[in-house]
């Protein structure tokens, strides 16, 4: 397949618009298929959905792509990430549940003897730590 391409096509469309596509630009216009292509498809598609002014540059519109497609990449690579926190989340209440259970079947020395030590294990820690 041959391409379509014609090298007055920028100046044929920065033309239509600003709105003075006049004189031998409307005429290369009206016999270059390729450039009679282009003027149909923007008119088409400023009826479709009419647009104020010039359109963006074409460097705002690339950068706005990467960035896009920059985005798109970061939420997907910390897709994974979020579905590991939220399984976390689940294992966590998950191990509260079973620890509450599990401390109810403890006999009450045990339970009496846990502040018993770990009060003064605190006290220590926290005096090592401040000396
Ligand atoms: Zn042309």
């Amino acid at each position: 397949m041959k391409a379509r391409e014609c090298a007055r096509e920028g100046e044929v469309l920065q033309a239509l618009y600003a709105g003075t596509l006049e004189g031998g630009l409307a005429g290369h216009a009206a016999a270059c298929a390729v450039c009679r292509e282009a003027v149909a498809v923007t008119r088409a598609l400023w009826e479709a959905a009419p647009m104020e002014g010039e359109p963006p540059a074409a460097g705002l519109i690339w950068r706005r792509a990467e960035l896009a497609a920059r985005r798109e990449l970061i939420e997907k690579s910390l897709a994974p990430i979020g579905v590991l926190e939220k399984a976390a989340a689940v294992v966590a209440v998950a191990a509260v549940v079973v620890a509450s259970q599990w401390i109810t079947t403890m006999p009450w020395w045990v339970l009496a003897g846990i502040p018993a030590v770990a009060f003064p294990a605190a006290g220590l820690l926290y005096l090592a730590r401040k000396a």
